[in-house]
């Protein structure tokens, strides 16, 4: 049989595993290990194992598609672009906003960043990092003067101590659980601290179950008792870092005692101190969080806490230790490190910084300028914008995103999108957010082009081209290169292909200048930060100094506050969200995987069978959940894996989308929402 291996990188979770594409006749038809990667070493999840099975579904776009009379028609390229043309030159720069992908390659993402500052000069671009880890990225900036993942994945099978906090890395980034598994085969003790008992609990030697939304108390009164103990690492803490005094002004209060905290955070006392006396007794030890820390109203004060407790551990700057926030999607770290954010331009520079400005303005060429040296909107304010002040934003350009499934309160977001007077969505799919578009432009998908994404760890590996898009879809690049040169601007956007896109970034962006797709080209690839081509990558980042002038990392004072919205008389249970093995972000990939979507084929609400007693409620009855935002119905699952007071649903599913119900409050520095604590009610159905 004529059968091709093209080696690729994974378009799900932000590990960045690799695995061959299996290509017949022209068609990606399955996939294969590729045993040299040293993230993975050829294995790979579920997610992996069937990543070509939505490549080919039925329902990709293919023809760009406008809306008329409320249907869409199929269009040639050039009406879709006349149209869009014709509208994007009739709003000004503040009128128009864009939003990025964490789900396309750097290459896209710059170039996005590129056309909305560059082209149509607006200061409003984002995308969906804002709903994941825009605290990661503010929090670790302010304590160690970077906001990315500190040490390699490969590094936590070193560690002698793993502490996971909220993120279910078994189900949501399973081959980083491989590594966890490694380090307890090599002696590690595992603590584990999350409101379920999750696949990752399985593996832990101490599992905490907590309330949902009481992480700072937690780290604080484990810092106290690792104080009080003398187990902090004081050489660490004199010559490495600041402003120890006024942390432990604040974490030795009586408030922040084991017995406080066991009353705020339902952990036993007696578990917080064997985890404090793992933590502060057994060294390296290595800290993973996902969206479990990040997604709350206090996203920032909760990655500030776990970046106290590993500089007081001494836990930074070495194997096997590290701060490791794990990304969600496959390159949402690249879209970052491309400027896709409204506050930065490549490699965190900032917009309103008038050096990295000018650099900019100076390096694109544009004869009329770029955007003001100004901050934008994040993803979160947009909607409340569009929905609170109409007419100010007008027009979106949104590459790759489905905030109609991952944004929190969803009604919220129809009413945003529908304000619009022009959208345009491009996309693989026809998604609930492509539905409420003016235009839709059809995209090629991960097995159809080159480029690269920056996996959590930030190694930037290659994507491979290993077959064509479908019918007259095209690649994201050349849509942006195409719309740009149609906009006048076709000077600024010469390229020929994504290497030359590459090498543009490297030139503006001091963290990837070393890097060319040649280096890049090997299992391994390259870490960022590589400033020079003779620079072998930055797998661990703090070794001898931090990112802040001074090389010092800060040390943060923080209190404990309840989420935005607490459980009442009306509402009485907390309601957090999450993600599950077998499916991805908003399902417009695994829902169209027969074998995916046949494992799980629909969501449902976790119920501790304690409140499902009360409430009267049977396993897999249909429930109708309600919040202050909207209601869905939903099947009840009936388990112990959550505790009593709280429930839990995957984000998933369309059908029964938990965004309806989850709150827009928003953390006041990242703007993430809060997705992990609302107040919810549950009753049984009852026939009309
Ligand atoms: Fe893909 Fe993540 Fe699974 Fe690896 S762990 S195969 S990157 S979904």
């Amino acid at each position: 049989m004529d059968l091709k291996y093209v080696q690729t990188t994974c378009p799900y979770c932000g590990t960045g595993c690799s695995f061959n594409l299996v290509v017949k006749d022209g068609k990606v038809v399955g996939t294969q290990p590729y045993k040299r990667s040293p993230v993975n070493e050829g294995k790979v999840c579920p997610k992996g194992t069937y990543a070509h099975e939505f490549v080919n579904s039925p329902d990709r776009l293919t023809k760009p598609l406008i809306k008329k009379d409320g249907k869409f028609v199929e269009a040639t390229w050039d009406e879709a672009y006349d149209l869009i043309v014709q509208k994007f030159k009739s709003y000004k720069p503040d009128e128009f906003a864009a939003l990025a992908s964490a789900r396309v390659s750097n290459e896209e993402n710059y170039l996005m960043m590129k056309f909305a500052r560059g082209v149509m000069k607006s200061r409003h671009i984002d995308h969906c990092a804002r709903l994941c880890h825009a605290s990661t990225v503010a929090g670790l900036a302010a304590s160690f003067g970077s906001g990315a993942m500190t040490n390699s994945i490969g590094d936590i099978a070193e560690s002698k101590c793993v502490f996971v906090i909220g993120s279910n890395t078994f189900e949501q980034h399973p081959l980083i659980g491989r590594k966890i598994v490694q380090a307890k085969m090599n002696g590690a003790k595992v603590i584990y601290a999350d409101p379920r008992y999750t696949a990752t609990a399985r593996q832990a030697d101490l599992y905490m179950q907590f309330v949902s939304g009481t992480d700072v108390a937690i780290l604080n009164g484990l810092m106290q008792e690792i104080i009080k103990n003398g187990w902090e690492d004081k050489e660490f803490i004199e010559k490495r870092t600041k402003d120890f005094e006024k942390l432990k002004e604040v974490v030795m209060k009586e408030d922040y005692s084991l017995e406080n905290v066991s009353k705020i955070s339902g952990i036993p006392v007696d578990q917080l101190k064997q985890a404090a006396e793992w933590l502060g007794t057994t060294k390296p030890g290595a800290i993973l969080y996902s969206m479990g820390i990040t997604q709350h109203t206090v996203g920032v004060d909760n990655v500030r806490s776990v970046a106290n407790l590993q500089m007081l551990l001494g836990n930074l700057g070495k194997p096997g230790a590290g701060v490791n926030a794990l990304r969600g999607q496959n390159n949402v770290q690249g879209a970052c490190d491309m400027g896709a954010l409204p506050v930065v331009f490549t490699g965190y520079q900032k917009v309103i910084d008038e050096a990295a400005h000018k650099k900019f303005a100076d390096a694109w060429g544009f004869p009329d300028g770029i955007c003001e040296p100004k901050n934008g909107y994040e993803v979160t304010v947009m909607m409340d914008v569009l929905t609170d002040n109409p007419g100010e934003l007008k027009c979106m350009y949104i590459m790759g995103e489905n905030p109609m499934i991952s944004d929190p309160d969803i009604n919220h977001v129809r009413h945003a999108l529908e304000s619009l007077e022009f959208l345009v969505v491009q996309d693989i799919f026809m998604t609930e957010t492509a539905e409420l578009a003016d235009v839709v432009l059809p995209a090629a998908c991960y097995a159809e082009r080159d480029g690269t994404q920056t996996s959590t760890e930030r190694r930037v590996q290659l994507w491979r081209k290993a077959q064509n898009p479908p019918g007259e879809a095209k690649e994201d690049w050349q849509i942006i290169c195409e719309l740009a040169a149609k906009m006048g601007y076709a000077a600024q956007f010469p390229y020929q292909n994504v290497e030359e896109i590459f090498n543009e970034i490297a030139k503006v962006t001091p963290s990837y200048a070393g890097m060319t797709y040649e280096r890049l080209n090997r299992p391994e690839a390259l870490h960022w930060p590589c400033p020079t081509t003779d620079h072998p990558g930055t797998p661990i980042l703090h070794r001898e100094r931090f990112a802040h002038p001074d090389g010092l990392g800060v040390f943060a004072p923080i209190e404990w506050k309840p989420p935005a919205e607490v459980p009442d008389a009306e509402y009485p249970f907390v309601l957090t969200t999450g993600r599950i093995l077998w499916h991805w972000h908003t399902g417009s990939m695994t829902r169209r995987s027969a074998t995916l979507d046949s494992e799980v084929p629909t969501g449902w609400i976790e119920i501790n069978p304690e409140d499902a007693k009360a409430l009267g409620i049977k396993d897999k009855e249909m429930v109708r959940a309600s919040t202050r935002r909207g209601s869905i119905d939903v099947p009840a699952k009936v388990t112990k894996d959550i505790m009593k007071g709280v429930m839990f649903m995957p984000f998933h599913f369309v059908e029964c989308a938990a965004n309806v119900l989850t709150n827009n409050a928003l953390d006041p520095i990242a703007k993430i929402p809060e997705f992990k604590a609302c107040a919810v009610k549950v009753e049984k159905i009852t026939e009309a």
